[in-house]
């Protein structure tokens, strides 16, 4: 990539499959993982030489990578909540009541065709679609994001635009994909969701309110991926998932945990085409994210995927 990006990462020798940024990105040496190995990241060939590349290095970028432990897939969300405490249930609480469990239990089929008949906040009002996800329900990486935009409004799909055309050429780096052909395998694939599946009037700001109606969605798309990795870009992904109102620049280079999956912060891409020098701590956090993804393909049985 990074021509677009401009980024490259010095990857620690002791981050397996994570490239060496000079590799990753000038991309002149073979993988040193076999193709499609879970969490393997080839070094690829982006264009960009590597004099264009900037990056602090991982000696001063790293903390210790913190032991999470992936909840096992199928898991239940609400089973093993860590980070975000479940609500004491009242019948009309958007996230705990008894819409949110019954939005709990549904199927990719049936969440699907909820999420489009949607009308608990006035956003239903004013979109166009609604903008569900995007990618393999068995990935093992996860991005949410925040709210559509227009490009997302009109297509029905996440990150589209410039800023998904970032977004995919930050994922192209690690070998990722957010396609759901090809035969790539669930280590390599990527699912995409916003936080809010209607796109606010204007590209305002979300309401609390309606972040806190939209949740649900959300939810229950994590668990019926139950990925290895959450990365959440920009203020109101991380809000929703955390809950947290803390500037994404003290949350990031750290793994949280979100209901027992590990998640990292980052920039939204959208604001990185609007903050070039922050896309170099964008790649650090996507390393890392890699890094929690790569242990978690380490720590799974052999064959599980
Ligand atoms: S934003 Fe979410 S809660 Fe609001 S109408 Fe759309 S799908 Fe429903």
């Amino acid at each position: 990539m990074l021509a677009e990006f401009g980024v490259r990462c010095w990857a620690s020798p002791a981050a397996p499959g994570v490239a060496p940024a000079a590799e990753a990105l000038a991309g002149v040496a073979p993988a040193s993982r076999a193709p499609g190995a879970p969490g393997a990241v080839a070094r690829q060939t982006h264009g960009a030489p590597a004099s264009e590349v900037v990056a602090p290095p991982a000696a001063a970028r790293r903390t210790p990578l913190p032991r999470v432990t992936p909840a096992p897939r199928g898991a239940g969300i609400g089973a093993d909540a860590t980070t975000v405490p479940v609500a004491a249930s009242r019948a009309d609480d958007p996230v705990s009541g008894e819409r949110a469990r019954r939005i709990a239990s549904l199927d990719w089929t049936a969440l699907r065709a909820e999420v489009e008949a949607c009308t608990a906040c006035g956003l239903c009002r004013t979109r166009r679609q609604t903008v569900f996800g995007v990618g393999h329900p068995e990935a093992r990486w996860m991005v949410v994001g925040e709210a559509p935009g227009e490009q997302e409004d009109r297509q029905g799909e996440p990150f589209v635009g410039a800023a998904g055309q970032l977004l995919d050429a930050m994922l192209r780096a690690l070998r990722l994909t957010r396609a759901t052909d090809g035969d790539a395998p669930p280590a390599q694939r990527v699912y995409i969701a916003n936080t809010l599946k209607c796109r606010p009037p204007g590209n305002r700001n979300p309401a609390p309110d309606e972040l806190l109606r939209c949740e649900p969605f959300l939810q229950r798309q994590i668990d019926l991926v139950r990925p290895d990795i959450i990365l959440a870009m920009g203020r109101f992904a991380v809000q929703a998932l955390l809950r947290s109102s803390e500037p994404i620049g003290r949350l990031r280079g750290r793994v949280h945990a979100y209901q027992g999956v590990p998640l990292v912060v980052t920039y939204h891409p959208a604001y990185l085409l609007r903050n070039l020098p922050d896309k170099a701590k964008a790649w650090d956090d996507l390393c890392l994210a890699a890094e929690v993804a790569e242990a978690a393909a380490a720590g799974r049985a052999p064959g599980a995927g």
